[in-house]
């Protein structure tokens, strides 16, 4: 049992290796994801102001439209005095004047401060517009770096792959089948120390006759409290990475 609960450590530092880099690849893609979204809300925002760009436009043209209009009643009243008869007549065509100059005078200021929302409006646009050219850039190249990033963890994975494979042909199938349990239930460390009388992966202090048994190394052992695969601290001495409860393990 002490050598296949080696190689259990040895399929367990690989794997935890797996995990790692796994993360690192989600956090990468969780990244690229945030820029993504980032831009297309960018882009959103510029398609709702052109558009109010549009309506502001068309309402200057209306307003272009309404000037001529009141310029030509002007024009009419204006030549209507001409061949007026009555007093009383040519006074009320003065009011109407009156009223279509003021009217004029008026639609005039409105389409100035129209002409003065256009000016403001299109460098705010055109501003919008340059940065996003700059933000899709910058997110592109951030695109690119991380889709290498994320190729280059797929081949450190590749390579790891068949170490992870002939670990796992040489245990037995009741172990591996144990150890493939007890991580599917929860990540970090499935298997780990015992020393001095406890468990190393919950503290949880172990019944003195499976600590005895543990040390001999002759028998599978499972923590009763977390569930865990154990195996005597001392035989992991001098192992690559020897077995520290992570801090993942420890919170589960
Ligand atoms: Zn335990």
């Amino acid at each position: 049992m002490k050598k296949q609960l080696a190689l259990l450590r040895e399929l367990q530092r690989i794997d935890l290796q797996f995990d790692e880099l796994e993360a690192q690849k989600s956090e990468i893609q969780q990244k690229l994801e945030e820029n993504r979204g980032f831009l297309e809300k960018l882009i959103d925002d510029l398609d709702r102001q052109k558009q109010e760009f549009e309506d502001v436009r068309n309402l200057r043209r209306q307003k272009k439209a309404d000037i001529e209009e009141v310029r030509e009643s002007l024009a009419a009243s204006q030549e209507k005095l001409k061949s007026i008869g009555s007093q009383k007549e040519f006074n009320a065509v003065e009011v109407e004047i009156e009223v279509f100059k003021k009217k004029l005078e008026q639609t005039q200021e409105e389409a100035i401060h129209l002409d003065e929302v256009i000016e403001t409006v299109e460098t705010s646009v055109e501003e919008k517009e340059e940065k996003i050219v700059q933000l899709r850039e910058g997110i592109a190249a951030e695109v690119a770096e991380g889709e290498q990033q994320l190729a280059d963890i797929d081949d450190v994975l590749e390579k790891r792959r068949n170490r992870q494979e002939a670990a796992r042909s040489e245990v037995q199938k009741h172990v591996l089948r144990k150890y493939d349990f007890i991580r599917s239930r929860r990540p970090g460390l499935a298997v780990v120390a015992a020393k001095n009388g406890h468990c190393e992966g919950c503290y949880m202090a172990l019944p003195p006759q499976q600590f005895i048994e543990i040390q001999r190394g002759d028998t599978f052992d499972i923590c009763p409290s977390c569930q865990r695969i154990l195996y005597y601290w001392e035989e992991a001495k001098g192992e690559e990475g020897e077995a520290p409860v992570d801090e993942a393990a420890e919170a589960s």
